[in-house]
């Protein structure tokens, strides 16, 4: 078997600020064939679980490009483009294959395609024609395009969100796409339109039922090869934005219909009750004041890079300031100026500075005062799974007695190595303000005494009742209140 596989992802917070050319690719990974590291990126896994089953199954895996760049705003016209054409290139010059594995994202919007993974995969599935199989694994922060569904035989998504389980979908991905080559199995996907918009987090209730429920499913439904979420991402406002349910059955069309129809219907009976419970920034601050143990960790849970947003939000910190606290640090707030006139000062330099809250309205606004540099650190990185999170050149700086760090590549905050790479113990503070939605809970939940999800400011547009849509369907919840039941006297 020759099998060719490649990545190409993003998420396009189509409201962010920050626009992303090639170098944000190179930033984050930019693998051309061969150079993908051993340990994958979250949209990459596909890569790096392919080549241990070539291995033992004695295929040959041909590599395209890998690339990955962190969540941000629009993709530049033409870096979409090149990429593409770079990974379209490489599959025609490997043909004939027998199956196309891809790792996506699934919301990567560039400018000029508002759906970029549908325009990959329509091409691909030109080039190689109706009977090769095409397959590709996803996050389920992204957009379910009919032309999507339309190209592939079928998709795997993460389940979990935080994403720890970007390798183990890869290998059901995998494990899918060798029975279909090996004629023990037809996939064919199904999908179900929810009609609403949420978010999903798989660390508390109800979602870790319902995703304990689909994996109870796969494994005791012999017809069943996949479930999936999709989740939809509501800060990119394309028209099939939304919630989806996929069921991949082995050429059961009927069942897979039904099913993902049930499963879907039953997620949107719970809307509204998967969000964590939100806090504002002052009863945020003030409950981590009154605990009685350190670390308090307070998610700073919509200025997420990792959405998309610039991370420079100076709301909580503000909030910090202002009520005297002193054994807080917070990891991080992007400025690579700030960063820069660090690096030109020097460790223990005391310098006046401007830093955060340059980007965006709505996330408070830049703090002016005199910093002591307590260390730098070029090329920073934390851990992340199994693998490292790059966030720049960093400084550590320490501001009436807050100790901040201060990052060049914006990065979400994956793990509490950030702290300690930057020679801050997390253990030791009573206070950590960190900026992620909930991808922080797997590391973050082992060393914090309390986790406050706080949403302050308005760095994301994260009610989508309220987001101001252009391209965005407008017939889904919370939009609207039941788009299931048709309107008494509508034709
Ligand atoms: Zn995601």
């Amino acid at each position: 078997m020759r099998i060719f596989t490649a990545a190409l992802a993003t998420e396009t917070n189509t409201f962010s600020p920050i626009c992303i050319d090639k170098r944000a690719f190179e930033a984050s990974l930019y693998a051309p064939p061969g150079a993908h590291p051993e340990t994958p990126t979250l949209c990459t896994a596909p890569i790096t679980v392919g080549r241990q089953v070539a291995a033992e199954k004695g295929w040959q895996l041909i590599e395209g490009t890998a690339a990955w760049a962190d969540p941000a705003g629009l993709v530049n016209r033409q870096t979409y483009e090149d990429l593409r054409d770079e990974i379209v290139d490489q599959l025609r010059a490997a043909l004939p294959v027998d199956a196309v594995v891809l790792g996506l994202h699934g919301a990567m919007v560039a400018d000029g395609y508002e759906d970029t993974e549908g325009d990959l995969l329509a091409r691909i599935r030109e080039i190689i024609g109706p009977d090769v199989l095409l397959c590709a694994e996803l996050d389920p922060h992204s957009h379910l395009t009919d032309k999507r569904v339309a190209a592939a035989d079928f998709f795997v998504f993460f389940k979990e969100f935080p994403h720890t389980d970007f390798v183990d979908r890869a290998k059901d991905l995998w494990r899918i796409a060798v029975d279909t080559l090996e004629g023990r199995v037809k996939p064919v996907m199904s999908v179900f339109d929810c009609r609403m918009i949420d978010v999903f987090p798989t660390s508390r209730e109800p979602m870790r039922s319902f995703v304990d429920k689909l994996m109870r499913i796969e494994k005791d439904d012999a017809d069943v090869l996949s479930l999936s979420v999709v989740h939809g991402f509501m800060a990119g406002d394309v028209p099939e934005m939304g919630t989806k349910m996929i069921a991949v059955t082995d050429g059961n069309r009927e069942k897979g219909q039904a099913l993902a129809s049930a499963l879907g219907l039953e997620l949107f009976a719970k809307r509204g009750t998967y969000r964590m419970p939100e806090i504002d920034e002052r009863r945020a601050v003030a409950e981590a004041i009154a605990a009685t143990a350190g670390p308090v960790v307070i998610a700073d849970m919509w200025d997420n890079p990792g959405g998309g947003t610039a991370g420079d939000a100076t709301v909580v910190l503000e909030e910090l300031l202002a009520s005297g606290v002193a054994d807080a640090a917070i990891g991080t707030i992007w400025d690579p100026m700030a960063v820069q006139i660090c690096m030109a000062a020097g460790e223990g330099a005391e310098i006046p500075l401007r830093f955060g809250a340059k980007s965006a309205p709505g996330t408070g606004s830049p703090i002016d005062g005199t910093v002591k540099v307590i260390n730098l650190v070029r090329n920073a990185e934390m851990r992340f799974g199994e693998s490292f999170a790059p966030f720049g050149d960093a400084a550590h700086i320490c501001y009436r007695g807050i100790d901040i760090i201060l990052n060049s590549t914006r990065a979400q905050s994956f793990d509490p190595s950030l702290f300690s790479v930057m020679g801050i113990d997390p253990r030791s503070k009573k206070i950590l303000v960190i900026k992620s939605t909930n991808h922080f809970f797997a590391s973050f939940s082992k060393i914090a005494s309390k986790i406050l999800y706080c949403s302050a400011g308005t760095p994301y547009p994260n009610d989508p009742a309220k987001t101001p849509y252009r391209r965005a369907r407008r017939d889904i919840w919370p939009i609207i209140a039941d788009p299931h039941t048709p309107k008494r006297g509508a034709a």
